[in-house]
């Protein structure tokens, strides 16, 4: 009979909804239904069940033909291209668990090699905006029984986050917020009529890439000062309505994502996104949180801040941890030719990362750890498929908000299959003894 696993959490997106309910069969080997998720979620649990889903190790010959390769020979490939080369990236992390995250790490200390996650072409600039200014910020239980004035900068929850606004952030009735969206103001910021802005009270549809100056804006029209006629084809009449709004509410929540940390002046703009929930904590109250992508992206720079000290491009070729956005990031090591080797793990830089980049991928000594087919397993001279983090295994995954939640196992994987830390695990002990570690 089939047996129902409830408060699962979803490994999708960093909502990581966690009122997930699955329906498996009666061995626990087969996932009949998903239950709460929305479309994206129940396909990450569905597709964990592809029957041409890859079991065993493949790797590429010198003709680009794909081989079949036993577990042992991927470990030894692994451990020896990552202590062999001067300066390995060791990519991704941000869809694996905070155990395998660090068990990486503890490799790349070991060979000399740098770590970066995902960030490095998404929150990157909001990492190094809060170590600039610091952040006033909540959690997104806050949100629900708190908020009542909800701006959404660049980023489009209907598309990317789909349960975030009825689970948090406009629809849900809450401690303080008992009549649901009707009591919320929602003010959408986005060059695009985005399905997010369509639901809008206010959507300011700014000139692409002059969010900095909209930020000026807001906060000047906060303190009732005068403005020009119009800011970034914003009219001032509607810049004023804004922040009379959200003046005007009980809790004001500013979430932010890509189209404002990736437009023109990057972590500038979060510095005065951040500095406008500031003055608006002269009013009211007022926090501001980024739309993390990735389920577990938040953890990744979490570990890496404990370990390390720093969230994302760690580079320890020199023995200690360095930080330099701009110089230890992927694409300008890759760039520049300053990496010899290619580890890939929770990541698909071969679909995001310029093809100057995956070209690079493409020449070097290159292993992608991956329960997936994607471009980044066709141009990496080693895939290694594991078991599904959130699905096969459990694991812990931090929120966008930083709440760190357990996520849980709900079938197994295929026989055989190991997962993304019994795999470093075996790498981590094979670089100590070519390393010669106790
Ligand atoms: S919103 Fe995100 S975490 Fe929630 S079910 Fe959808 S993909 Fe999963």
């Amino acid at each position: 009979m089939a047996k129902i696993i409830s408060d699962v959490v979803c490994p999708f997106c960093g909502t990581l909804c966690d009122d997930l309910e699955v329906k498996v069969s009666d061995d626990g080997k087969e996932i009949l239904e998903v239950y709460n998720a929305c479309v994206i979620g129940t396909e990450k649990f569905l597709h964990s069940q592809a029957k041409d889903r890859l079991t065993v190790p493949m790797k590429q010959d010198e003709e680009g033909n794909w081989n079949e390769v036993s577990v042992d020979d991927a470990v030894e490939y692994t451990a020896q291209m990552l202590c062999n080369a001067k300066k390995p990236l060791m990519y991704g992390w941000s869809s694996t668990n905070c155990e395998a995250q660090s068990k990486g790490h503890e490799i790349a200390e070991l060979v000399g090699g740098v770590v970066d996650n995902t960030a490095t072409v998404c929150h990157g600039t909001t990492l190094i905006a809060v170590q600039d200014v610091g952040v006033p910020s909540c959690t997104l239980g806050e949100v629900k029984n708190r908020a009542d004035r909800i701006v959404f900068w660049g980023c489009n929850p209907a598309h990317a986050h789909p349960r975030h606004m009825s689970r948090y952030s406009i629809f849900p009735r809450g401690f303080f917020t008992g009549k649901g969206h009707k009591a919320r103001k929602m003010v959408v910021v986005d060059p695009r009529s985005t399905d997010t802005a369509k639901m809008a009270d206010l959507h300011m549809q700014i000139e692409q890439g002059r969010d900095y100056e909209l930020l000026s804006a807001l906060r000047v029209a906060i303190r009732g000062n005068p403005l020009p006629e119009t800011v970034a084809g914003i009219p001032r009449e509607t810049i004023q309505d804004v922040a009379e709004t959200l003046k005007s509410g009980r809790f004001v929540v500013i979430f932010f994502g890509m189209g404002v940390t990736q437009s023109l002046s990057k972590n500038h703009n979060i510095d005065i996104a951040i500095a406008l929930t500031r003055d608006l904590n002269d009013y009211t109250k007022a926090a501001i949180m980024p739309m993390r992508g990735h389920y577990n992206v938040t953890g990744s720079g979490q570990v890496l801040g404990w370990q390390f000290g720093y969230p994302f491009c760690v580079d320890l070729s020199r023995g200690f941890a360095r930080y330099n956005p701009g110089d230890s990031t992927s694409n300008d090591l890759l760039r520049r030719g300053e990496v010899d080797a290619v580890f890939v793990l929770g990541s698909d830089p071969g679909a995001h990362f310029p093809i100057s980049s995956v070209k690079k991928i493409a020449q070097l000594p290159s292993v992608c750890v991956e329960p997936h087919y994607t471009p980044t397993t066709a141009v990496c001279k080693l895939h290694m498929p594991v078991a599904f983090v959130g699905v096969e295994e459990g694991g812990c995954a931090y929120r966008m908000d930083n709440v760190p939640i357990e996520t849980r196992k709900v079938v197994e994987p295929p026989e055989g299959m190991l997962s993304d830390e019994e795999f470093l695990e075996r790498v981590l002990e094979r670089v100590k003894e070519i390393k010669g570690v106790a």
